[in-house]
């Protein structure tokens, strides 16, 4: 490892460090620190999927958007000989990559080779947080057999892929299904946000996406967010078409799509979310995905579903509540001052008024019931002001 790839390896690993460096960045940028900045395309992408939580997302993860940022500059700049050590100084360390180009992005893409992390087995760890290893399904015959043996030589459990859970073999799998270009990841000013992307591939004339999904279900809402992401990596990384695949594996299959870059929907997108970021308040999403939104994001998320023991929570302490203020219950005595006779004391009419409302929503049916009872008998004093008792009414 050269001297500068220790110095940036000791750098990101300082997270006190990073955040600071974001807090001055946005400092020299006349940003307030409570504002995003630091934005990522996956996650804006994800307004599709629901747009309070793309923003939410994005709040919380911004610091995992300003390191790649950092990073790029720096190691970028490394790579063209730009630097050969990283300044102490953070205002000349921050001011590192604002002469790279977009020619020279292109020029560093043009190094990479479309090579695919190939791998013989993949290890992970089992719902009882057992470490398992699988071997690559999609590997030639001769050398699965060739990677069990040498698995078994060293002791190393190896788990069956059809068995793993849904999720986890949708990852494994995803890193053998999808096509192989060459990608770059790179940022791009588009104020009020400093947007960081990396597409799963860039090809001469279009951009490429892959996503897993459970079941042909989920797919018909995974698809708009694979799409806008690639309208997101082709408008940034100047390609007019995107190609992205999605893979269903309740089915096996992987279905393709392409189509040219919309330019339009990507401004819309991004306007969009800015106007959430500003606090604009979205349509809600379908309610299953509230019902599955992360616990944390969900607690501060304003137009969240209520989860159903909330709502079990909620309508005991309405009912608690509404026993309470009801006039005709007995709990109701402790709360309102008293009349000699028993009845509930009104300053005024309208207070009168502002009671029978209340009287009205809790019970319905009481009212009918005060109507022949009370009403009729004349056994009420307030018969002559009550509303209810009004034929317009
Ligand atoms: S709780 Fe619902 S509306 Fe709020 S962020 Fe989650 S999915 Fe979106």
């Amino acid at each position: 490892m050269s001297d500068i790839n220790s110095e940036l390896q000791a750098l990101l690993t300082n997270r006190q460090e990073i955040e600071s460096l974001m807090l001055l960045e946005k400092e020299r940028r006349g940003v307030d620190k409570n504002h995003l900045l630091f934005v990522g395309m996956a996650n804006i992408a994800n307004y599709w999927w629901c747009a309070m939580r793309s923003v939410l997302e994005t709040k919380r993860d911004e610091l995992t958007f300003f390191v790649p940022y950092l990073t790029d500059r720096l190691s970028y700049a490394h790579k063209l000989g730009i630097i050969d050590h990283l300044p102490t100084n953070s205002e000349k360390l921050l001011d590192i990559g604002d002469d790279i180009s977009w020619n020279d992005i292109v020029q560093l893409l043009r190094e990479r080779k479309a090579d695919r992390i190939a791998f013989a087995s993949l290890s992970s760890f089992d719902e009882d947080g057992n470490k398992v290893t699988y071997i690559n399904p999609d590997l030639p015959e001769q050398l699965r057999t060739q990677e069990r043996m040498r698995l078994e030589s060293q002791g190393i459990s190896i788990g069956n892929i059809d068995d793993t859970p849904p999720l986890l073999r949708g990852k494994i799998l995803e890193g053998t299904r999808s096509e192989c270009y060459p990608t770059i990841r790179w940022n791009f000013e588009y104020p009020p946000y400093v947007i960081v992307g990396v597409p799963d591939g860039i090809a001469d004339v279009f951009v490429y996406e892959f996503k897993t999904t459970q079941s042909q279900f989920l797919k018909r809402f995974v698809k708009p967010v694979a799409q806008a992401q690639a309208d997101l990596y082709g408008y940034f990384f100047r390609r007019d078409k995107k190609r992205y695949q999605i893979y269903v594996m309740e089915d096996e299959e992987t279905e393709t799509f392409e189509s040219d870059i919309d330019k339009s929907l990507v401004e819309q997108t991004l306007r969009d979310f800015e106007r959430v970021d500003s606090g604009w308040i979205p349509p809600l999403p379908v309610a299953w995905k509230c019902k599955k939104c992360d616990d944390a994001l969900s607690q501060v998320c304003e137009k969240r579903i209520p989860k159903k023991e909330e709502i079990r929570k909620k309508q005991k302490e309405e009912k608690r509540k509404a026993k309470t203020e009801d006039p005709l219950s007995k709990r109701a005595g402790k709360r309102r001052v008293k009349r000699e006779d028993g009845l509930p004391d009104f300053d005024s009419q309208e207070d009168l008024i502002a009671f029978a409302a209340l009287v009205k929503k809790l019970d319905d049916q009481r009212i009918a019931n005060c109507r022949h009872k009370l009403g009729l008998n004349k056994t009420c004093p307030y018969c002559d002001v009550c509303p209810y008792l009004d034929p317009e009414w």
